[in-house]
């Protein structure tokens, strides 16, 4: 169903950024990710993406270095020649209660999550103005719809790409290009790997588990397909109910 398109996924060397590298490759999309610093578990991906024989390249780079991010969107386009979707995924937390918050975790929390995302959807829209189509796909969080004690600077950041993606989903409409975010609850990776299971936390979910990565990473597909064509400026919830 992706077959002939390139997709580019930030953050995609763990957790749900690979698990949506993975889905986007299973139906057929060439995949270029970006990720900060651990090389294995990037290198893993890209096994695990040359096994299903679509062309699959990682680019070291930091989405909140803007100069970083021209250069490296040079790279694989030049590589890749287009790009068809775009999956804002990179992200990180720096949790603490807002009185105890450094300044420094807050901006980089902003920078990283939000900011990237920006400079990300910077480097393919003109790519995609010119195809007159294209996909663009932000993880935002529910933090952003709910707020979170103890993460001001991310749900601030995550909230900030729901406002993004609507932004974008009008700008970019005339051009038949879609806009729109997923919003998981709690997910299986590193990012919540301290919060053990028996967790207090799963009183509040009505289906009493967290999501797997996969779970996520198929909706994002979802929406990366043409059976989303008509959807945009979105927000989908992925939480188990957590905020309904
Ligand atoms: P994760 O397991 O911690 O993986 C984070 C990914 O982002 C890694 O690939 C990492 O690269 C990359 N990354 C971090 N900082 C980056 C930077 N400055 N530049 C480029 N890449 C960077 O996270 P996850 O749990 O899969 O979360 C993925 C996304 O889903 C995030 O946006 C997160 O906020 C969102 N989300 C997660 C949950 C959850 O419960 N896990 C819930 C809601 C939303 P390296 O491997 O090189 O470090």
């Amino acid at each position: 169903m992706l077959n002939g398109k390139v997709a580019v996924v930030t953050g995609g060397s763990r957790g749900i950024g690979r698990e949506i590298c993975l889905e986007l490759a299973k139906r057929g999309a060439d995949v270029a990710f970006l990720y900060a610093g651990n090389a294995d578990a990037a290198g893993e991906t890209l096994s695990l993406l040359r096994e299903q024989n679509v062309r699959a390249e990682a680019y070291q780079c930091d989405v909140s270095d803007a100069s970083a991010v021209r250069e490296v969107f040079k790279t694989l386009l030049a590589a890749f020649g287009t790009v068809d979707l775009l999956v804002n995924n990179a992200g990180v937390t720096r949790d603490k209660l807002a009185m105890m918050m450094k300044e420094e975790d807050f901006e980089r929390v902003l920078s990283v999550n939000l900011q990237g995302a920006f400079y990300c959807a910077k480097q393919v829209i003109p790519v995609m103005v010119k195809k007159r189509s294209g996909k663009i796909i932000n993880i935002s969080s529910v933090s952003g719809l709910m707020g979170n004690a103890g993460q001001c600077n991310y749900a601030a950041s995550k909230a900030g790409l729901i406002g993004l993606t609507k932004s974008l989903a009008r700008e970019l409409a005339p051009r038949g290009i879609t806009c729109n975010a997923v919003a998981p609850g709690f997910v299986e990776t590193d990012m919540t790997a301290s919060l053990a299971e028996n967790n207090p936390l799963l009183d509040n979910i009505p289906l009493k588990r967290f999501a797997k990565p996969a779970e996520v990473a198929k909706l994002v597909a979802f929406l990366a397909s043409p059976d989303a064509d008509y959807i945009t400026g979105e927000t989908i919830r992925i939480d188990g109910g957590l905020a309904i």
